[in-house]
């Protein structure tokens, strides 16, 4: 049997890994609308993730969605429904990475400091190594923020058990709401196939996560 895009990717980011420049640059236009690796990636926008570096995509291969932490929110299922059905994409990859700053707050307490809790917006200050300035006024909008469940890390913490365990709940979270959502079809002839990973900002290498597996728990 042939290799998913999946494993062929995870050979470039052995590769890239170890100081090839597997990605080329390359021009515009030239390529169809639909990715020609059937591939839709889900990744958090961190400055130190080069998607199409560290998966070897090469332009018009594939779709990157991004976002804080690498989420399944509403709004990256609402790009995946776009992705799979109306262009043709039948492989989802979650990319999460070590170092995550949505290990370092919680929703809670950066909501507090956005509304002008004090005492929130001096431990995102300390948190963060900057100024927090408080906005002082509610909103109802964003409903979520998304970081990660568990204890608090001190903001780009080398990983651990504790954090990389953190970061495993979600991609799960995420594999299972992407499973489990009525309009991404996983069985059958249509259907696409879901994994995650966590990926090392220290050596550059993806490591999958195991789906199933624990969640953990809120609070
Ligand atoms: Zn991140």
């Amino acid at each position: 049997m042939a290799k998913s895009n999946t494993d062929q990717f995870l050979d470039h980011n052995r590769r890239y890994a170890k100081g090839e420049a597997v990605h080329r640059p390359s021009h515009p236009g030239k390529q169809p609308i639909q990715p020609a690796r059937r591939v839709a990636v889900v990744g958090c926008m961190d400055a130190r993730l080069d998607i199409e570096d560290l998966l070897g995509l090469q332009t018009g291969e594939a779709h990157v969605i991004r976002n804080a932490g690498g989420v399944v929110t509403e709004d990256a299922i609402r790009s995946l429904v776009i992705s799979h059905h109306l262009l043709n994409t039948n492989e989802i990859i979650l990319v999460h990475h070590t170092r995550c700053g949505m290990l370092a707050f919680t929703d809670d307490l950066l909501k507090a400091g956005l509304e002008g809790d004090p005492t929130a917006s001096e431990l995102l200050g300390k948190a963060t190594a900057r100024n927090f300035v408080s906005p002082a006024r509610s909103s109802t909008s964003p409903a979520a923020f998304h970081a990660f469940r568990g204890p608090l890390e001190p903001l780009d913490a080398p990983p651990d058990a504790s954090n990389l365990e953190r970061l495993q709940w979600d991609v799960r979270r995420g594999i299972s709401a992407i499973l489990n959502h009525p309009w991404i079809p996983t069985s059958g002839p249509d259907a696409v196939t879901v994994r995650g990973f966590i990926y090392d900002v220290d050596t550059g290498l993806l490591e999958e996560v195991p789906h199933p597996g624990a969640t953990g728990s809120i609070g």
